[in-house]
């Protein structure tokens, strides 16, 4: 059973997800300060987000779009939007 954390996003204290999504700095922050619940809401915004844009996950700068709104979903600041695509944008409150 995975530890409780103190939620960076929601603020409450949740079982967290107990192991790093990613292989980097951003994804030991996510297992570390992250609840299971908020992690369930940015896999939905994601998939949004994915669909809106019309993102291409074998493109690098989808990626880095990708991984840029995850960041600031979960421990704030600015949300990029679309560098990839800008006639999608404007729909999606962020
Ligand atoms: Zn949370």
């Amino acid at each position: 059973m995975a530890e409780q954390v103190k939620c960076a996003r929601c603020g409450e204290r949740r079982e967290g997800l107990g192991y790093a999504p990613f292989p980097n700095e951003v994804g030991r922050r996510v297992g570390a300060e992250i609840c299971g619940q908020c992690w369930k809401e940015w896999l939905q915004r994601q998939n949004m987000i994915i669909n809106h844009y019309g993102l291409d996950l074998m493109n690098e700068d989808a990626q880095t779009f990708l991984f840029d709104n995850m960041k600031a979903f979960f421990f704030g600041g600015e949300a990029p939007t679309a560098q990839i695509d800008t006639s999608k944008e404007g729909t999606v409150k962020w």
